[in-house]
């Protein structure tokens, strides 16, 4: 089965796409012929993303300001959508790191706005337009594989992640009655922004020893996943977690 062939003509939301894995999908669904409209707070990497998509053939690739903690921000971003939408990544994440003991409130607050109430603000948008036109859309989550186990400096992190994992499975036994589904996609390490000072460091060359499959992931490891996700390939698959981690989860105790 070609998974990219069965996204073409779908039009896909991308949060976070100003960066990393959220630039990395919009480039896959738009080579796959995806109608896609890419979203986050920084604009200017934003049109450096649709230049660079326009470049290679894309049409009506949109970029969107957004902040996916203000509501305003959200409620505009769906307004300014440029065609119904079939497909919501919700990507756009931070992970805020730091000894829980001392972690300042606001470090806290900021990783669950955005990682938590983010994405229940663009999922219940995107829902309540789904329901009310009929139309069956399907959102895909980013979550980790610190939403099954933990990491250490990352507390915040881990719980906003494992709160999107039963985010996931709560909307999607809400949703399935209106033929929405709600999955998520658990990455273990990609080298990206997010964390690409701490695997240069001792500590992330250890870690890299624990992954049992010796490597850190690259963005195209989760492309299959993803597109499984993503696309119609799998309608019967909805509350999934799928993990995509080198065999990290299951590495030995
Ligand atoms: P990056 O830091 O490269 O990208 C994060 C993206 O989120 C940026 O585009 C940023 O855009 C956006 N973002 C952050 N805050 C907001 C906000 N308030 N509103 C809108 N957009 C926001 O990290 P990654 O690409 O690595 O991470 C992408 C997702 O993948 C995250 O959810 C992360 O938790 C998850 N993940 C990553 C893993 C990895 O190893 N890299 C592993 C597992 C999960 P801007 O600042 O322009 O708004």
């Amino acid at each position: 089965m070609d998974l990219g062939a069965r996204l073409a003509g779908r039009h896909v939301l991308v949060t976070g796409a100003s960066s990393g894995l959220g630039a990395h999908f919009a480039r896959l669904c738009s080579g796959c012929g995806a109608r896609v409209s890419v979203a986050a707070r920084r604009r200017e990497r934003l049109e450096a993303l649709v230049a660079q998509l326009d470049a290679a053939g894309a049409a009506g690739v949109a970029a969107l300001d957004l902040d996916v903690t203000d509501p305003d921000s959200v409620a505009d971003c769906f307004a300014a959508l440029p065609a119904p939408l079939d497909v919501l990544v919700n990507n756009a994440g931070i992970s805020g790191s730091g000894a829980a003991v001392d972690l300042p409130l606001e470090s806290f607050d900021a990783v669950m706005a955005t990682n938590l109430r983010g994405p229940w603000l663009t999922s219940t948008h995107a829902a309540r337009a789904w329901r009310d036109s009929g139309r069956q859309g399907t959102i895909v989550n980013i979550a980790s594989i610190v939403a099954e186990r933990v990491a250490g400096g990352v507390a915040p992190y881990a719980v906003s992640k494992a709160g999107l994992k039963q985010m996931t499975k709560a909307l999607a036994l809400e949703w399935a009655r209106y033929g929405i589904r709600v999955n998520a996609l658990a990455p273990g390490y990609v080298e990206t922004e997010i964390n690409a000072d701490f695997f240069a460091s001792p500590a992330g060359e250890a870690l890299i020893k624990r992954i049992p499959m010796r490597r850190l992931g690259r963005p195209e490891d989760l492309d299959a996943a993803f597109l499984l996700l993503a696309s119609d390939a799998a309608p019967w698959m909805t509350g999934a977690l799928v993990p995509v981690d080198g065999g990290h989860l299951v590495s030995g105790l």
